[in-house]
């Protein structure tokens, strides 16, 4: 039911939107996280959230080691108790070619609900804890853009110009506010 879906490159606006709580727990959602493992592990990713496949709830799955067996899902996610901080380099599905040095915290707990509406509670450092971050921002609507300093957005100016280029020449603006443009 969602093979149309694909991932959302940036400035989709979608990719801005706070998404909603998920309160139905149904085959449906399921569908989604298994279409959503397929499109992350073709574009060889570690982490996709819904709203990069245009889905505006909170929903992330991600697979740290790409083996087999470590799909994991969290729905509902809340991030509590951070300890420490590191700067790490962070790519993003929505962001093709672009790596940002990030300042996440180094652990950091979770609470969650899995694809059954189980409740999820674990604590995790590092990689783990950093893809955790990284996808709860875009269920919160921030992207790698939002984390850059001045230093990154200055290097990678002529890819997000590009980037704007190519959403804008697919996303032609609606008749209507062509009229009212030209007005
Ligand atoms: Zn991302």
């Amino acid at each position: 039911m969602y093979e149309d879906l694909r991932i959302i490159c940036w400035p989709d606006p979608r990719l801005k939107k706070k998404s909603k709580p998920i309160d139905v727990f149904d085959e449906a959602l399921q569908a989604l996280a298994r279409r959503m493992f397929v499109l992350v592990r073709d574009a060889k990713g570690v982490g996709l959230a819904a709203p990069q496949v245009g889905m505006n709830i909170r929903m992330f799955v991600m697979n740290p080691t790409g083996q087999d067996g470590d799909d994991r899902v969290y729905v509902n996610p809340v991030l509590s108790d951070p300890v420490g901080e590191e700067e790490s380099e962070e790519g993003c599905l929505s962001f093709p070619g672009i790596h940002v040095n990030v300042v996440r915290n180094k652990a950091i707990h979770m609470s969650a609900q899995d694809l059954d509406g189980q409740t999820i509670e674990q604590t995790e450092t590092g990689y783990i804890a950093r893809i955790w971050q990284h996808e709860y921002d875009h269920l919160n609507g921030a992207l790698l853009t939002d984390r850059m300093g001045p230093a990154a957005r200055m290097t990678h100016r002529k890819l997000l110009k590009e980037m704007e280029e190519h959403y804008a020449a697919q996303h032609p603006p609606l008749p209507m506010m062509k009229r009212l443009a030209a007005r």
